[in-house]
Parts: C-alpha cells; sequence; structure tokens
C-alpha cells in the first residue's frame, strides 16, 4: 500500500479542449439549486468539478443521477 505526502487531488483524464489525457484537479461541490429555506435540504447536489491543468477548461456533473 503506497502513501504519499502529495495532497494534490489531480487525475489524469481526458480533456475536450486539448483532446488529449491530461492532469486534472478533481473537486466536489454541493449547490444549492433552490432559494427557498424550507427545501434546501431536498435540492442540494454534488457535483464533481474537473478542471484541466494544461487548458483551464473546467467541466462539471451532478453526481446524482437519480
Ligand atoms: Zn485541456
Amino acid at each position: 500500500m503506497a502513501t504519499t505526502d502529495d495532497s494534490f487531488n489531480g487525475l489524469t483524464e481526458y480533456c475536450d479542449e486539448c483532446e488529449l489525457d491530461t492532469l486534472h484537479e478533481v473537486s466536489v461541490q454541493i449547490r444549492t439549486e433552490s432559494t427557498k429555506k424550507e427545501n434546501a435540504q431536498f435540492s442540494r447536489e454534488p457535483y464533481r468539478v474537473s478542471e484541466c491543468q494544461r487548458c483551464g477548461h473546467r467541466t462539471s456533473q451532478r453526481m446524482n443521477n437519480a
């Protein structure tokens, strides 16, 4: 089992802009899609955001497809 001290959350993924496999920084964002306070707990959706470290192109995709 290998561990590193590098906390950079990098993944190699295909970038549509570069048309190459490039290093991406991946994070998860919770977006609240409703402004109504009482409904907020039902409308927070996790999005997976990846940013190409080569060209800066960002893609986000909703993780909950239900
Ligand atoms: Zn790119």
